[in-house]
């Protein structure tokens, strides 16, 4: 199984990803937890993403394509994969096309998850995420059983320096203008599956259940 999922900042991609990766063994890539990873360690690229990411914009093509390339290319995706916030512009779709020629492999489907806009600053803002387990809860949405504390690992929850009003705007115009316009792009192979995001987080995981239906 090959998957996409795509959607706006908050439309909830990263906690459908974690039953998807679950329940169909499939190695999960989100490039926003690469990034991430990379500036809490420090790294070169940490460095070079990080103001990107400050202001709510795109990391630069040059900086993402070959990171991605690289994961695919790991013994574990052999099996699939599902990407979580790649791709997010024309180019990288076409880098996308690209590396998948070059191994012969297709896109399953492209799971894209529909939440008006209104909703999204809500959830963005109100996310707290397990600094150990990278769990995702919400203040309000998703309350976590003891304040601050992951319910899965007892980990600590953090909040995203990017989860502001003001960032958190910026990067759903960067999605309505740069990433959007892919949902017509894979419509165009016939591989999209929408799935409405503002239902309980279980109802919206049965209908990408239903989606994927016998897929493997
Ligand atoms: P994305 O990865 O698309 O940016 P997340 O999965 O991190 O989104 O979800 C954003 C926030 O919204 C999180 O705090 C999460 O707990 C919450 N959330 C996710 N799905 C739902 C849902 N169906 N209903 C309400 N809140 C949700
Ligand atoms: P996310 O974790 O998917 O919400 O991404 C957080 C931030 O990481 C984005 O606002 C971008 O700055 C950066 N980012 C993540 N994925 C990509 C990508 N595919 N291309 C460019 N920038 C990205």
């Amino acid at each position: 199984m090959r998957l996409i999922l795509l959607g706006p900042p908050g439309a909830g991609k990263g906690t459908q990803a974690a039953k998807i990766v679950e329940k169909y063994a499939i190695p999960h890539i989100s490039t926003g937890d690469i990034f991430r990873t990379n500036i809490s360690q420090g790294t070169e690229l940490g460095k070079q993403a990080q103001g990107y990411m400050d202001k709510g914009l795109l990391v630069p093509d040059e900086l993402t394509c070959g990171l991605v390339a690289d994961r695919l290319s790991q013994e574990d995706c052999k099996v699939g994969f599902m990407l979580d916030g790649f791709p997010r512009n024309l180019f990288q779709a076409i880098s996308l096309d690209e590396i998948l020629k070059d191994t012969d492999t297709k896109l399953t489907k492209v799971v894209n998850i529909e939440v008006d806009k209104e909703l999204l600053v809500a959830r963005a803002v109100g996310r707290r995420i397990c600094k150990s387990c990278g769990a995702t809860f919400h203040v309000e949405f998703n309350p976590p059983k003891e304040d601050g504390v992951c319910d899965v690992c007892h980990g600590e929850l953090y909040q995203r320096a990017d989860d502001n009003e003001e960032t958190v705007s910026k990067r759903i115009q960067v999605y309505l203008d740069e990433t959007k316009p892919l949902v017509d792009y894979y419509s165009k192979q016939g591989i999209v599956a929408s799935i409405n995001g503002d239902q309980q987080i279980d109802k919206v995981f049965k209908d990408i259940e239903l989606s994927l239906g016998s897929e493997k």
